[in-house]
């Protein structure tokens, strides 16, 4: 072999090695932050169940007079169960009975330094709305340090009766989306390996397009629709206690495989 052949050799040499190198790079760079930030070595998980109090959220003929803040609740508790029992915390924003009024929450978010838009905050309406759902799991994360929130809801559609599956959201433009993205990426891979049939609609929501408790919380926060009430075989499956069931335990598993695998 000529000097200048070698000397090609040894440069295509390097060139491969830095790609290879920097390509590990690019892995090691992309694995999030996963230590629990509670003082009590937990992760600490905020559930949100969608609506209650004076929004009690969708329903439609086929839900047995059921509304949704009933079963987002029930989905919520089984969901807490199930994690409390694999070792995380969980903090509920309310528990379908009482929750924090607009005045209580802009009076601990002004003691913990918490910025809030107050004209965003509806006082005296018995709404514990979206708003102001984000601005208490803020005052909640200031206090606990929370790891990861997952507000649950059942999903209408005014305009058909066919309308089936699963979607689920985060905001891609907020300060907390890029560990979002895992816990999202990992719940979606727990759901496609236990609901392969189903249909699932991802979404990496843009700032104006995201859900107010994704985009105003501090916290990585994912939003789950679990079926739609509007479309009768999906509202023969959310009437049904088993797979309710089921589906929290693949929740549960999804972040698990994120958190403490
Ligand atoms: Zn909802």
């Amino acid at each position: 072999m000529n000097k200048r052949l070698k000397a090609l050799f040894l440069f295509i040499g390097l060139i491969l090695l830095f790609v290879s190198c920097s390509g590990e790079m690019n892995e090691e760079e992309k694995k999030p932050p996963k230590d629990p930030g509670g003082t009590d070595g937990k992760v600490t998980v905020l559930l949100d169940a969608g609506h209650g109090f004076g929004d009690v959220g969708c329903t439609s003929e086929y839900l047995d007079g059921l509304y949704e803040h009933e079963l987002t609740m029930d989905f919520t508790v089984r969901l807490a169960d199930k994690l409390r029992a694999l070792g995380y915390a969980v903090i509920l924003t309310h528990d379908g009975i009482s929750c924090p009024t607009a005045a209580e929450i802009c009076e601990e978010a002004d003691k913990l330094g918490i910025e809030y838009d107050a004209e965003k905050m509806s006082p005296g309406n018995n709404v514990f709305d979206a708003y102001e759902r984000a601005i208490y799991a803020n005052v909640l994360a200031a206090r606990s340090e929370i790891d990861f929130m997952l507000s649950i809801h059942v999903n209408a559609n005014a305009d058909t009766n066919t309308a089936t599956g699963f979607e689920i959201d985060y905001c891609a433009e907020n300060s907390s989306s890029e560990m979002s993205e895992f816990v999202f990426d990992s719940i979606c891979n727990a759901i496609q390996r236990d609901y392969p049939e189903r249909r699932l609609k991802q979404f990496a929501d843009s700032w104006d397009m995201a859900f107010i408790v994704t985009k105003y919380t501090s916290m990585p926060s994912i939003l789950f629709e679990t079926g739609f009430a509007s479309t009768p075989s999906d509202a023969e499956l959310l009437l049904d206690e088993a797979w309710r069931d089921n589906l929290m335990t693949t929740i549960a598993e999804g972040i698990e495989d994120y958190f403490l695998k």
